[in-house]
């Protein structure tokens, strides 16, 4: 679930986004679309980037019958006369990848990504029941997760898989530290954790411009989970990693253009604030727990005041969890079950809790 903050140094060149179904150029040989999506999350940012004698595409919205029509109207509109040479998808999400595999039969195109989106959603594909199973569901019931919003992260695979079509049975690998060239021009290619794993972003130096994905955008925070396969993972800390570096190999003046919202300048700003939003966060999670030993659950109204249906109970858990985990790792909360059988964090100075 986006969290906003609306604290801003930021400056936006293009105030308004494209209307429906048109192209506008944002950086030289760039255009830049949107996509609706039916959720509170309206849209998603496509780029086309000129690659000679046509467009690489950047990411692709849903599979739904909508975002289908958006792109024949695109394909006979604006795009008509130039081919599409290749898809380029950001990371596993479904509204980044959702419609690649019928993009790439469709266009005869190939699919270009890191080898974790690929997998990641080949995986899901496979299995997506798979996350309904004994020690995910008594993992998020130890961190005192309510049965509904059990029933919506362990079920999550059928979700996923309902917006996203099969993916093409090869796909060409993008690493960190590669370059990909497009229509003349060099592309650094850095990818980061802690949205998604191995997200990929594309850094044109040249014409100082920043492809961020959904790793760094204007007013959303993105979500940081942690998943009941990684029980213990640290996706905060490889999240605030990466926009560290970020910081050390952009420089500050550059265009983002990100994965929702407007393009923005103040890369640098935007992370510090990022960061800053997350040490806050940390912040009322040590006050809390400095009173008394919480769960997981009991964290989450800390840190979320609104009601939250099951859906956005799992992504606001799992965040709320990616803050704990990160605290366990910095030695600033420890851990300790509980007669109840539930889960606990105490500030390390109130370690003696997990004697009681
Ligand atoms: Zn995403
Ligand atoms: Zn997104």
């Amino acid at each position: 679930m986006p969290n906003r903050s609306d604290e801003t140094d930021l400056s936006f060149p293009f105030a308004e986004p494209p209307a429906a179904g048109e192209v506008v150029e944002v950086a030289p040989g760039v255009l830049w679309t949107r996509i609706p999506l039916p959720f509170r999350l309206d849209h998603v940012n496509i780029y086309l980037i000129d690659d000679g004698d046509g467009w690489a595409v950047l990411d692709t919205g849903i599979d739904d019958e909508r975002t289908r029509e958006v792109w024949w109207s695109l394909l006979s509109g604006p795009l008509a006369g130039r081919r599409i040479t290749r898809l380029i998808v950001s990371h596993y999400h479904p509204d980044h990848i959702g419609l690649a595999g019928w993009l790439c039969e469709t266009l005869d195109i190939p699919l270009v990504t890191s080898q974790t989106t690929y997998l990641g959603c080949i995986n899901i594909s496979l299995r997506p029941g798979g996350l309904d199973a004994r020690p995910y569901r008594d993992f998020y019931e130890r961190h005192g997760m309510t049965p509904e919003a059990v029933d919506r992260v362990t079920s999550q695979g059928h979700h996923y898989l309902k917006m996203v079509t099969p993916l093409p049975p090869t796909f060409l690998r993008l690493v960190d530290g590669d370059t990909l060239r497009l229509g003349g021009r060099d592309f650094a290619v850095m990818s980061g954790d802690g949205h998604a794993p191995e997200q990929l972003m594309l850094h044109c130096r040249e014409d100082n411009f920043f492809l961020a994905a959904d790793q760094v955008i204007a007013k959303i925070s993105p979500n940081i989970s942690v998943w009941a396969v990684d029980p213990e993972g640290d996706p905060l800390g490889l999240y605030l990693r990466s926009l560290r570096r970020i910081r050390e190999n952009i420089a500050a003046p550059t265009l983002v253009l990100p994965g929702h919202q407007l393009p923005f300048y103040g890369l640098h700003e935007r992370c510090k604030e990022l960061a800053g939003h997350h040490a806050a966060r940390c912040r009322q999670i040590e006050e809390a727990c400095r009173e008394r030993p919480r769960t997981v659950a009991e964290i989450v109204p800390i840190l979320f005041s609104r009601t939250l249906d099951p859906h956005q109970m799992s992504f606001a858990f799992s965040e709320a969890h990616a803050h704990v985990n990160h605290m366990i790792r910095q030695g600033a909360l420890t851990q300790f079950v509980g007669e109840d059988g539930c889960v606990r964090v105490a500030t390390a100075d109130r370690a003696d809790f997990s004697r009681a």
